[in-house]
């Protein structure tokens, strides 16, 4: 039954109950009151009369037997009961004749006789009035107690009923929708009635399968997805490792796993900071990651990693993974994914490579060393005068010898560099005189384009913390690019500073500049500005920066195309 149909039906019925109740009620008030008047006025006033007629006769006087009359004709206007109007009539006519008979006495008792069986006919009516008043009353509490009964009792069918009727549902659903909200899905409600509350679980269940089935179908598709990359990532054959974003490691592939020296139990699932306190590998692969929250690929230099009895040598490249959630605007950080790419054989090949020069260079110094003295004895006129086409032959094979040392000799410190065998002296040193040197070795080509030097040195510069050698060898690479790459009968400036507890040299030309595009890429190995006519290999700035680094100093680049470059060293005062 529908709970508006119940709730119509009970209140209903309680309200038909109590009108009933009324109704009965009012109807048996009126009973008794009809009753009691109906005693009141037949019965009580005829007795009234017959005591007044009483006295008045005992009285005896004229007064008195005029009250009678008055008594007497009342009471004839009473007559209710059967037999009252004949003896009414009889008292009538023995008053009547005990006027007439001079007041006889035996009429006096045969009316007293008369009185007091009127009395008597109207006491028993009262008597018998008083039963049925009795019996109205009996009736009207039967049928109110009837009624009443009737009205608790569906009062109370009600009361236990219905609140448990409607709320029991209610809590049900909401336990029910509490589930769902907690996804679980196979929740459902089991209501029997068939009162709204049906209808509602009905939906409701209807409602919970379909969530069941697209959660379920989703989660199915989802699982395939998951399985599908899980598996890419274990058959990389480079290492790959997942952080979520408290660094917890979520997935490593086998590769991963190889390298770190870990099972696969003491690695997926644990926290990558409190791994990394054990692990080497691990603090170098998440230590970028600590230490800034940049969003962009990064590359860094080859992590060399011991593992399978060889060394291998591998590019990282982390990758922060940020999402913006359904719903929302913000992005936030959800992860990074460690990549770890295996360039052992690439590192082989560049160090086969790094030797073969290291080799073919040292090898040649000695038979170029030897042209060289063999060229210096040519010019000695004592052996033979050469004739002018000979001195030119000899001029240009030494310009060749020259350039030729110049190369091995950059190809042999390029391979010290390479191999990280950077050897250095460092002592305290005076840059002006490293400074006089390299000006000096630049001094014949110099002269040839007509090119002069400007010094500006405070007499007091501090001694610097360098390899003279090394600093020497810089200084002299970057006077002779600014020479090359001057016009005749220009200017070179350099200048000489003490900032803070460094010191700094400056070489500037005046020539053609550096565009603004190759500012970044100048100090690269092998990097040539495009167009450029002048002979060289592109190493000499890569080495100038190593070997300046090497040293704890700093080069860098100012320049502006078309209006001359400054190259600046800073270096350590030998002091500080
Ligand atoms: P190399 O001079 O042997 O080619 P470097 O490493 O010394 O190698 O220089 C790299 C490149 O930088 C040069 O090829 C040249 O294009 C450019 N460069 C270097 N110094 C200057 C300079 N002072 N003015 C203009 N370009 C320069």
């Amino acid at each position: 039954m529908k709970i508006k149909t119940k709730l119509t039906l009970g209140v209903g019925l309680l309200f038909l109950l109590i009108i009933l109740l009324s109704i009965v009620g009012a109807k048996y008030i009126n009973e008794l009151k009809a009753d009691t008047e109906n005693i009141l006025v037949a019965n009580y006033n005829s007795l009234e009369y017959s005591r007044n007629m009483l006295v008045a006769l005992e009285e005896g006087s004229e007064k008195a037997l005029q009250k009678f009359e008055i008594n007497l004709q009342n009471q004839e206007k009473n007559i209710t009961e059967i037999g009252e109007n004949e003896t009414t009539a009889e008292i009538r006519n023995n008053f009547e004749l005990y006027k007439s008979n001079k007041f006889d006495t035996s009429f006096q008792t045969i009316i007293r006789k008369d009185i007091f069986r009127l009395m008597d006919m109207n006491m028993q009516a009262i008597q018998r009035k008083s039963e049925v008043a009795k019996v109205t009353a009996d009736k009207a509490v039967f049928w109110i107690v009837l009624a009443g009964t009737l009205c608790f009792l569906i009062a109370f069918v009600l009361l236990v009923n219905l609140p448990s009727n409607i709320a029991n549902p209610i809590r049900e659903l909401t336990d029910s929708i509490q589930q769902i909200a907690d996804k679980n899905y196979s929740e459902r409600v089991h209501f029997e009635s068939h009162s709204e509350f049906g209808q509602l679980a009905k939906s409701f269940n209807t409602m919970a399968a379909k969530l069941e089935e697209y959660n379920n179908s989703n989660l199915a598709k989802l699982m395939i997805e998951k399985k599908r990359i899980e598996t890419l990532i274990s058959n990389m054959h480079d290492p790959v490792i997942g952080l979520d974003e408290n660094l917890r490691v979520i997935f490593a592939n086998e590769e991963a796993i190889k390298i770190s020296g870990l099972a696969q139990n003491d690695l997926v699932g644990k926290s990558a900071q409190e791994l990394s306190i054990r692990n080497d590998l691990i603090r170098t692969l998440i230590q970028d990651i600590v230490f800034s929250e940049a969003t962009v690929v990064e590359k860094q230099s080859p992590i060399k990693i011991f593992s399978g009895n060889k060394e291998s040598y591998f590019e990282k490249e982390t990758l922060h993974i940020s999402i913006t959630p359904t719903g929302e605007n913000i992005t936030k950080l959800v992860g990074h994914v460690i990549f770890l790419r295996n360039i052992t054989s690439y590192k082989e090949l560049d160090i086969a490579k790094t030797n073969f020069i290291a080799t073919v260079s040292h090898e040649f110094k000695t038979p170029i060393s030897s042209i060289k003295m063999s060229l210096q004895l040519l010019e000695n006129e004592q052996i033979g005068k050469l004739n002018g086409e000979q001195k030119n032959l000899v001029d240009s094979i030494k310009d060749d010898t020259n350039r030729l040392l110049k190369i091995t000799g950059e190809l042999l410190n390029m391979t010290q560099v390479e191999s990280g065998n950077i050897q250095l002296s460092i002592l305290p040193v005076d840059p002006k005189e490293i400074l006089l040197y390299a000006i000096n070795a630049n001094k014949t080509q110099a002269d040839q384009k007509q090119i002069t030097f400007e010094i500006d040195c405070p007499a007091d510069i501090s001694k610097i913390h360098a390899d003279s050698e090394k600093t020497a060898w810089v200084l002299t690479n970057l006077i002779s690019n600014a020479v090359r790459y001057s016009y005749e009968n220009s200017m070179i400036y350099l200048t000489m500073r003490q900032k803070e507890n460094q010191v700094q040299i400056s070489v500037r030309d005046t020539g053609q500049g550096i565009a603004p595009q190759y500012k970044d890429k100048i100090f690269d190995r092998y990097f040539r500005v495009p167009g450029t006519k002048k002979e060289g290999t592109g190493l000499g700035l890569a080495i100038s920066k190593e070997f300046i680094e090497a040293q704890g100093g700093k080069i860098s680049l100012e320049s502006e195309f078309a209006s001359g470059s400054t190259f600046t060293i800073s270096l350590l005062k030998a002091d500080s």
